[in-house]
């Protein structure tokens, strides 16, 4: 590979760190904030409450091992970099094209063999990695909270005259 090739890359690599350590550190801050719905749904004791908070917890908890984990490879790749064996297939050591690591720039094989990986590992394909990352996430959460939100709060109504008396 060309060294310029290989500095496009380190470019495109040290971008995607960024940007999933940005995303690692503003889920810390969503999970700080869904404090509020852990309580309201306490208070609430509604059994589905808790299972959709319950959900929700581990969906974020799903996507942050997913972020950890490309982070990771990021970073490996980074480390490749400066090894001077990066792009080569971890399989076979034949170089991997620079189309495909201009499209997966974490990859470590070449392309019959990652083949070969994803199936052995049954892991989601690593295309999954540079697709904009779960976008669809953030808002599906936020419908959730929503839910729980009125659930908890028609509750709370109800429980505001336990004897069933209004003035
Ligand atoms: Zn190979």
């Amino acid at each position: 590979m060309k060294q310029q090739e290989i500095q496009l890359l380190k470019k495109e690599l040290l971008k995607m760190k960024e940007e999933f350590e940005t995303r690692l550190s503003t889920q810390e801050d969503s999970k700080e904030s869904a404090g509020d719905t852990g309580e309201l749904s306490n208070t609430s004791n509604h059994p589905g409450d808790q299972g959709t908070e319950l959900f929700d917890r581990q969906k974020e908890m799903t996507l942050d091992n997913h972020l950890n984990e490309t982070l990771e490879e990021v970073s490996e790749a980074l480390e490749a970099i400066q090894d001077g064996t990066y792009g080569k297939c971890a399989e076979c050591g034949k170089e991997i094209q620079f189309e495909r690591l201009e499209a997966i720039p974490t990859t470590k094989w070449c392309i019959d063999h990652a083949k070969k990986q994803t199936e052995e590992n049954k892991r989601p394909v690593e295309e999954d990695i540079t697709s904009p990352l779960k976008k669809g996430d953030t808002s599906y959460k936020q419908e959730l909270r929503q839910d729980t939100w009125e659930a908890a709060s028609e509750h709370g109504t109800s429980s505001d005259t336990p004897d069933g008396t209004q003035k």
